[in-house]
């Protein structure tokens, strides 16, 4: 058991947080948002994330889960301190170092005894080289610390789980020390034999980037098959079932969409894209997912388009999921931004739903119509777009909903909507790369 300090408590944070309490820590997760401290004191949860809510009371009353501001006491108080911050993609494309940097140096002026430093937020390849030696520069007396790369790999929407039964751990340090507390940090997982990969600090960094440039590829990938099916009158979920069979490519990843959003593949490509060419190396592929991906937004705004064939201006717009990915409130370059731009450029008019996201989206559309069900947004509206795989989009009463939009078309580009079901009822309907019945 040790004492940690999470600094930085969004979604990656809080989950840590959160999770190391449960295995048993004492943790205190410290942020600089007073707003949000606040909030969790009072036993507010400022994300949406599935069994968040009850493992954080569970862990505040045992007493093992504390929330601060106070981030120099929390730094002095613990062993070992997880920086956990944003590092959002700059306007060059690379990451935008300064939460990490200004928390290394909060820790710096607070150094007491030994700790473990220890990175969770992704960050560029050599960047634990850098923190090494700002934090060893004007090394106070009595002090003393390790470094380690521990990069996180939750998911938005299963974070939890991610992180209670991880796929790996990485820690990556040249201290054995550091390694054995941080294998203390992780003790049940160690003891049940959760793959825990020792490495180099360089090779942890890279090990999330290039796990997240290959997923976000394999996205590109299918998303590409599928916009071919189309041309060749083949069906991409067939061929994706297919594929994915083989055990070399595997089933995940492999469902077409409208491109990929979130607040980590979008800005994980860019930034490995940029460390490559600091390097002298070009990565086509990274290049080709990152294109591919853009076009795959723009392609969703031209389907809509080519449906409803009489224009959209004055047309209203249901767009059904805001947020990136299902179960989750994260709208982080969430392809619906792409898509409700779109939309008010050609002059038409949205009708918003979100089962979560209507408040985050709200703060980047302040002014377009959100509603509090599907049957309220799609009422009188010309045209429906499903952007979002939310469960409760799966099983859709088509048969009501064809009777109150005024119009018929529907777009799916996230292929939930049953296409049988879609034709009898009359609709006009696209998809992505499914051979239309
Ligand atoms: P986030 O924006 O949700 O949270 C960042 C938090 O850091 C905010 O609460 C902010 O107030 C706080 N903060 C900023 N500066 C601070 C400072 N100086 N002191 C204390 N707190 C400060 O970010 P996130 O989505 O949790 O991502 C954090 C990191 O984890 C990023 O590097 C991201 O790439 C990585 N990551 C994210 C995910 C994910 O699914 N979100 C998954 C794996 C890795």
């Amino acid at each position: 058991m040790k004492n940690i300090t999470i600094i930085g408590t969004g979604y990656v944070g809080l989950v840590t947080g959160v999770g190391l309490s449960e295995f048993g820590n004492k943790v205190i997760c410290a942020d600089i948002d007073n707003d949000k401290i606040l909030k969790l004191k009072a036993g507010e949860i400022p994300i949406y994330e599935p069994g968040l809510d009850e493992i954080i009371k569970r862990n505040v009353q045992n007493n093992r889960l504390l929330f601060t501001s106070d981030i120099s006491s929390s730094i002095k108080n613990s062993e070992v301190i997880i920086i956990a911050v944003g590092t959002p993609q700059s306007d060059s494309g690379e990451a935008d170092m300064q939460y990490v940097y200004s928390v290394v140096n909060e820790i710096k002026e607070n150094l007491n005894g030994y700790k473990v430093i220890c990175t969770k937020s992704t960050v560029p390849i050599g960047t634990g080289k850098k923190i090494t030696n700002i934090l060893k520069n004007n090394f106070k007396e009595n002090s003393d610390f390790n470094y380690v790369s521990n990069p996180e790999f939750l998911r938005e929407g299963s974070a939890v789980k991610d992180f209670l039964w991880p796929d790996r751990i990485i820690i990556g340090t040249s201290s054995l020390i550091a390694y054995e507390v941080m294998c203390d940090v992780y003790r049940p997982l160690y003891i049940n034999k959760s793959p825990i990969n020792h490495t180099s600090v360089e090779t942890a960094e890279m090990i999330k980037y290039a796990s997240n440039s290959f997923l976000a590829l394999k996205i590109s990938y299918i998303n590409e098959i599928a916009n071919l099916c189309e041309l060749v009158g083949a069906d991409v979920h067939d061929v994706a079932i297919a594929m994915g069979k083989d055990g070399r490519i595997s089933e995940k990843f492999l469902h077409p969409g409208p491109g990929f959003g979130g607040s980590c593949f979008p800005k994980d490509l860019e930034s490995l894209s940029s460390i490559s060419d600091e390097h002298g190396v070009q990565m086509d592929t990274l290049t080709a997912a990152i294109t591919a991906n853009k076009k795959q937004k723009k392609q969703m705004c031209n389907k809509l388009e080519n449906l409803v064939t009489s224009g959209l201006k004055d047309k209203e717009i249901a767009v059904l999921g805001l947020s990136f990915k299902a179960n989750t409130d994260d709208v982080r370059e969430s392809s619906s931004i792409d898509m409700i731009n779109f939309i008010l450029s050609k002059g038409g008019y949205v009708r918003a739903y979100d089962p979560i996201a209507n408040n985050s989206m709200s703060n980047l559309f302040p002014n377009i119509s959100y509603f509090q069900n599907v049957y309220e947004a799609v009422d009188k509206a010309q045209a429906l777009i499903v952007m979002t795989e939310w469960n409760e989009f799966r099983s859709l009463d088509l048969n009501r909903i064809r009777k109150i939009m005024s119009g018929k078309f529907i777009l799916d580009t996230r292929n939930i909507l049953n296409m049988k079901e879609l034709s009898s009822l009359g609709f006009v309907y696209d998809n992505i790369g499914r051979l239309k019945i």
